[in-house]
Order: structure tokens, then C-alpha cells, then sequence
């Protein structure tokens, strides 16, 4: 049972109670009494303040968006600066200064000739769809009409949009659509992979490294190589989703970066503006861009109202000049290592860890029974275990079982076992 709430606060939850519709919600329970979900009203650094005062460390990065930290002067200010020119202004027909800039510096970071084009939109879902529609639209282009479907793999998650739900391979998710959207198989390894006929494929769309609502699972080391390798030998286009590991979750810049890997397709979003505004990028090759060109039915007609807001744009621009100003990646080794090092303390006193699952500054944390068996599913026990740790000053969500720590990437090393304890504590 929370404490009794503020006027205000009792106010704002009662009014979204009776008005809005949340994600990946079960509406019937939502605002249930002693359930009431935290009001938050501001964040400073990896820090996120509720309207009752109290303070959190931002332990998902407010669902995996965040980078640098929240109100940083420097994202702050490039966002005020372009809010005193123009808010919004279409693309349809125009540009501005700076998505060509951005568009310039996404592809810098590829070696020339490889990802060359990028095309904005406002999401990971709606990045993912920019990417499936290219691929089979590139095939009737160049002739290729058989190809015509995706593999994807099993529990993968690209999004809510109809094309890439329809990729997504956790059925909890998707079975809503299934049958619908593009054709696609789902496989759950390279081996299965192998075992499928080519010639109808336009694209192999993956998470690389790492699939996120997978509970966090990993890819075998070198995977990822051999999928491009396979990729290349059957004339397959490989999409990496990004969503989720760019931005240096991993460790590097983009996790096709620790393979050497260079997609046809590479979808970004969520950490794109440092995680302040909704802004996405699908990025590919020149080969690709080209096959659009020529006839007036061969242009791509895909777009949002939104598509390169500038202010999304300004503050994917700072968080770039961050990167390379607070040497965010240069610091990140040592922090991987302080919470590979906690977690794996943690375990050695908490029966209840089962697994933890890291991929460079993403954990997972899979809680099961002493015995190795898995709650029922019933308990909830990973949400459970999340609104405990809240009192102890740390926010996060489970999936499943599967307690995320997935904190920005400015998070400092005292942050880090702040969010250790906080965990610990919930867990006793
Ligand atoms: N792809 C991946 C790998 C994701 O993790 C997500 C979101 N969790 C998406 C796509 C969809 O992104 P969005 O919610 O921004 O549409």
C-alpha cells in the first residue's frame, strides 16, 4: 500500500484513469489501489523525481531511450535554440539545416560506399517498417518479384507497426496479427536458417547480439558474421534492428560494429535524440537508394508529418557532439565491468538470480525459485520484484521473470551500486 498521496498527484491519476489508454497495458487493473502508477514530473542525470517528491534512479532508461542523462544542459539548450527558430517544418517537398547534417553523420560512421542514405521517421517500429518496404519494393524493382518475404527470428521483437508486428516473433505480441502483414518464417538459429530455401527471401531482419524482449538472450559470439556471410552468398539483404543496442548499449557505437558487420538495412531510433524527442532513421546502401530512382513509380511513397522534426534532429545532433565530448564510449568499459562485477556478486548471495544475461551496459536479472524452476507465470513475481525495488529508489520493468537494468550510459559507478543494492533489497 503506497502512502497517501498529495492532492495533485490523487488528481492527475484519477484523470488518467478516466482519459488515456496505456501501452502493453491491462487497462482493468491499472490505477487499482495500491497499484497506483508514480507521476514523475522530472529527471536530472540518471535521476527521475515522482510529484510526491521522492527520487529514482532511472533503471531502464526510461524504456531503453535514454543516453547522457535527463534535463542535460547541453540537449537542453540544442532543443531551446531550434524551438526559438521553428518547431516543425515539413520534409515533404523541403529540408532544413540540419537532417542533412544528421543524415551526414549517421552515415560517417559506416566506411564510404557502404550505408550511404537515410531515410527519418518517428519510431523503432516505424524505422523497422521503412526497412521492410524498401527491401520487397528494391525486389519488384529489380525484377525479383519471388522475393518477396522475411525470415525472422523466433522471440524477436521489431516493433507494433502491421509490417514489422509481422516479423516480431513473440507470440504474446504478435498473434494478434498473425496471418496478416508480410510473409514471413521464423527460425531460431543459423542452422534453421540454412535449412530454408533462398530464393523467396528479400531480407533476414535480427537484433544483433542481443534480442531485448527476449528476456535479454544473446546471440552466439560470431552469429551475426555468419548470418552477413550467409546473407551475402544467397543475394539475401540483411536488416539489423538497432533499436534497442545503437547508441552504445553494447559497448560500441552499433552493435554490428563488434562483428565488423555492415547491413543493407539499419534501423535506429529510441537512443538517436539521447532519448528527449521521438525521431527514427532507416539507413542503407547506395545500391538500395538507387534501384528507387527513374520512373515516377519507382519513388518510395512512405512518410510521417513528423518525418525529420527538427527539433529531434537538434537533439540527435548534441547527443552526437556528447559522444564525442564526454567520451561516453572511452568510459563505458569500466562501467561494464563495475556492473558485470556487481551482478555477479549479487548472485553469489541471492538464490533467487537464476541467470544474468549482459551484453555491455544492458543486464538482464532472471529470477527463479532456489530450486531452478520457474514462477508461475500467475505470481508475476518479476513485477513483483520491480515495485519493491522502487521503494528502495530505483525504477525498472521486468519481462517476465527477467528483471532489466539498462541504465543510461552517463550512470557513474556509485550510480551503478546504488541500483545494485536497490535490486538486493527488493530481492530480500
Ligand atoms: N525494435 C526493437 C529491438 C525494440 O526493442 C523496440 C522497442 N522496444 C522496437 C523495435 C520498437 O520501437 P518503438 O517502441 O520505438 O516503436
Amino acid at each position: 500500500m503506497l502512502s497517501p498521496m498529495r492532492d495533485d498527484t490523487r488528481e492527475w491519476i484519477s484523470t488518467d484513469q478516466t482519459y488515456c489508454w496505456h501501452p502493453f497495458t491491462r487497462q482493468a487493473e491499472w490505477c487499482k489501489q495500491g497499484t497506483e502508477p508514480l507521476v514523475l514530473v522530472r529527471g536530472e542525470g540518471s535521476w527521475l523525481w515522482d510529484s510526491e517528491g521522492r527520487r529514482y534512479l532511472d533503471g531502464n532508461s526510461s524504456i531503453w531511450t535514454n543516453i547522457h542523462g535527463h534535463a542535460h544542459p547541453s540537449l537542453n539548450s540544442a532543443i531551446q535554440d531550434q524551438l526559438g527558430k521553428v518547431a516543425h517544418t515539413s520534409f515533404l517537398g523541403f529540408t532544413h539545416p540540419l537532417a542533412p547534417e544528421l543524415a551526414r553523420r549517421l552515415c560517417g560512421f559506416f566506411p564510404e560506399k557502404t550505408l550511404e542514405r537515410v531515410f527519418f521517421s518517428d519510431d523503432g517500429s516505424t524505422a523497422v517498417e521503412c526497412a521492410l518496404k524498401m527491401a520487397v519494393q528494391y525486389r519488384r524493382q529489380t525484377g525479383e518479384t519471388a522475393r518477396n518475404g522475411f525470415v525472422a527470428f523466433t522471440n524477436g521483437y521489431h516493433g507494433d507497426t502491421l509490417g514489422a508486428a509481422s516479423v516480431g516473433g513473440v507470440n504474446r505480441f504478435s498473434e494478434g496479427v498473425r496471418g496478416m502483414g508480410f510473409p514471413v518464417r521464423h527460425v531460431g538459429s543459423m542452422n534453421e536458417l540454412r535449412d530454408l530455401p533462398s530464393e523467396e527471401i528479400a531480407g533476414v531482419v535480427i537484433e544483433p547480439l542481443i534480442q531485448g524482449v527476449n528476456e535479454m538472450r544473446l546471440w552466439p559470439t560470431g552469429m551475426l558474421l555468419e548470418l552477413r556471410q550467409w546473407c551475402d552468398l544467397h543475394g539475401v539483404h540483411l536488416i539489423l534492428d538497432e533499436v534497442m543496442t545503437g547508441f552504445g548499449r553494447t559497448g560500441c557505437m552499433f552493435a554490428c560494429q563488434q562483428e565488423e558487420v555492415i547491413p543493407d538495412f539499419l534501423c535506429l531510433a529510441k537512443g538517436l535524440t539521447g532519448g528527449y524527442l521521438p525521431l527514427a532513421a532507416t539507413l542503407t546502401t547506395g545500391k538500395i537508394y538507387d534501384a528507387f530512382l527513374g520512373a515516377d513509380h519507382r519513388a518510395f511513397y512512405y512518410g510521417h508529418s513528423y518525418t525529420a522534426n527538427p527539433l529531434g534532429c537538434a537533439a540527435a545532433l548534441a547527443s552526437l557532439d556528447l559522444f564525442e565530448n564526454e567520451k561516453t564510449l572511452d568510459h563505458l568499459p569500466e562501467k561494464i565491468s563495475h556492473l558485470s562485477l556487481g551482478l555477479t556478486h549479487l548472485k553469489s548471495r541471492q538464490p533467487l538470480i537464476h541467470e544474468i544475461r549482459q551484453c555491455g551496459f544492458i543486464a538482464g536479472v532472471e529470477l527463479r525459485r532456489p530450486d531452478g524452476e520457474k514462477f508461475p507465470p500467475v505470481e508475476r513475481f518479476g513485477e513483483a520484484i520491480c515495485l519493491a525495488a522502487r521503494k528502495h529508489g530505483l525504477l525498472t520493468r521486468a519481462i517476465l521473470d527477467t528483471v532489466v537494468l539498462m541504465l543510461p550510459l552517463s550512470t557513474s559507478l556509485d550510480e551503478i551500486d546504488h541500483a545494485i543494492h536497490a535490486l538486493e533489497a527488493a530481492l530480500s
